[in-house]
């Protein structure tokens, strides 16, 4: 192990046990840096991420990074003090008049490895959760993202010094060293295969984990839905960052009657968004090569199995390969054994599976690995309800797509293989801390009764306090 990370680790866990409980005074003034350093710095986050993707629209880095952030960063001045407050809590009767609190405590250092979808939002709203549970936090970005992610180590150096926040860049190999090192938590989000990794890097130093994975998230188009909203929401949702998002709508499951209608409507929609795809800044790249060699294949594998392809815009292709640009494209007519429906697709590609019922819809979706989101659209609120219960994800929207993921005010996280664990406001908060219970005896209490050697009243007040429960 590079003994480079090992040391700044030490380094913090050292700086840490000197305060292990900063005020919130401390705490506020760290969010405030946080939050002014990435307002400074906005023009060179937008610019440098869209180096890294080819082009990544700039819109999109305010509207899911750098405003998430902020949003995030001032729920976190308004909310933290009550966070932090030692809480009473109730003490049942057999054990009074001794009494409970619940006192939250940092763990100390939290490590925090990001993906390159959304660079900045992915690497910042976990440090928010750790700096306002008063932490000391080590980040590695991934390498995907080279220049953002230098700009990322110079622009937090400019406020922290590296003792308080660290940013590790490189490659895999130094990923691997990270997730090895015994951090107080670490926080990985990322895909279902690399957190199997992680995990298991974790789990050797008893590192408890915060998985933020990804999979397919489905969408479930009811019969009472208004369709011209439905596909506006969802065709914004799916091209955003172009379908690199890890909440996009993955699949559609709809009555097979709609379905031709639907997928013209949803090119039709694109192309109102997108005139071209080509040239276009306010469209966004596939990532890398890799990616889109990825994307090719999920598609020729469909249409050699005979599915039908529909594709939005009439961009030359060899011009929008040399971009990386994917124009949306509509899959339908798949089968199970079609590799577009069984990995994740992360690209503007979307697959409209039949579906003539909710009871159908539900049991499609049951029968798959739990996935991160669901999405369902409609009015009638029978249905909706059968929806909330019956299905397991990780979270929902109802009626748009993806809008769960930025309130502050719901946990944010997956469940089985889209992750474990979850962030954001005060689950991000609890997340990073230690919430201590401690118990107060009381000078009457009776426990003293309890001694050996037992007897006749040992017996008696057992009687006694099996009645009180
Ligand atoms: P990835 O799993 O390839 O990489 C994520 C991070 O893991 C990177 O920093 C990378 O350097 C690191 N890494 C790679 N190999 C490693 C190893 N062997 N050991 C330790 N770390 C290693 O994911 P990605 O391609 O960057 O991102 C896309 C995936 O992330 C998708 O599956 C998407 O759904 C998911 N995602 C999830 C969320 C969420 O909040 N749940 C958000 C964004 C993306």
């Amino acid at each position: 192990m590079s003994s480079n990370l090992s040391k700044v680790l030490e380094s913090q866990r050292q700086a840490f046990n000197q305060a292990p409980n900063s005020a919130w005074s401390e705490r506020k003034a760290k969010l405030k840096k946080l939050g002014e350093v990435i307002k400074t710095h906005e023009a060179e986050f937008q610019k440098t991420i869209s180096e890294d993707f080819g082009n990544r629209a700039y819109v999109e880095t305010t509207l899911a990074e750098t405003m998430v952030i902020q949003g995030g960063i001032s729920h976190a001045l308004k909310h933290t003090p009550k966070w932090m407050r030692t809480r009473s809590a109730p003490t049942a009767m057999q054990y009074k008049p001794g009494s409970n609190k619940v006192v939250p405590q940092p763990l100390g250092v939290i490590g925090i490895i990001s993906p390159w979808n959304y660079p900045l939002q992915l690497a910042v709203m976990p440090l928010i959760g750790a700096l306002g549970a008063g932490n000391r936090v080590m980040i590695k970005p991934s390498e995907y993202t080279p220049k953002f992610s230098d700009l990322l180590k110079e622009v937090l150096g400019k406020v922290f010094s590296d003792d308080e926040v660290h940013v590790a860049v490189g490659g895999v190999k130094v990923a691997q060293e990270f997730s090895s090192l015994p951090f107080d938590h670490l926080i990985f989000t990322g895909s279902t295969n690399v957190g199997r990794i992680v995990a298991q890097a974790a789990a050797k130093n008893l590192t408890p984990v915060t998985l933020e994975l990804g999979g397919k998230s489905p969408t479930i188009i009811d019969d009472s839905a208004d369709m011209a909203t439905a596909v506006a929401r969802i065709t914004n949702g799916k091209l955003l960052n172009a379908g690199q998002t890890c909440v996009a709508p993955d699949y559609v499951l709809m009555p097979s009657a709609k379905i031709d209608a639907f997928s013209d409507a949803m090119i039709e929609q694109a192309e109102t968004f997108y005139p071209k795809f080509a040239g276009n800044d306010d469209y966004t790249s596939i990532i890398a090569d890799n990616h889109y060699a990825r994307l090719q294949t999920l598609l020729e594998d469909a249409e050699n199995k005979g599915a039908r392809i529909r594709t939005a815009g009439d961009d030359d292709k060899q011009q929008l390969a040399k971009e990386r640009r994917v124009p949306l494209t509509i899959v339908t007519d798949t089968t199970p054994d079609m590799k577009i429906m069984q990995e994740e697709i992360f690209g503007p590609l979307l697959p409209v599976v039949a579906s003539e019922n909710l009871d159908d819809a539900l049991d499609y979706v049951q029968k798959r690995e739990r996935p991160l989101a669901l999405y369902w659209f409609g009015k009638d609120k029978r249905k909706q309800q059968k929806v909330l219960t019956q299905s397991i994800s990780g979270g929902v929207s109802v009626n748009d797509v993806a809008w769960h993921v930025i309130q502050e005010d719901i946990p944010f996280g997956g469940v089985g293989p889209s992750g474990m664990g979850a962030y954001h406001g005060e689950d991000g908060f609890k997340t990073f801390s230690h919430m201590k219970g401690v118990f107060f005896q009381s000078k009457f209490s009776a426990g003293k009764m309890l001694h050996p050697p037992y007897g006749p009243k040992t017996e008696k007040l057992l009687n006694m306090m099996k009645k009180m429960i």
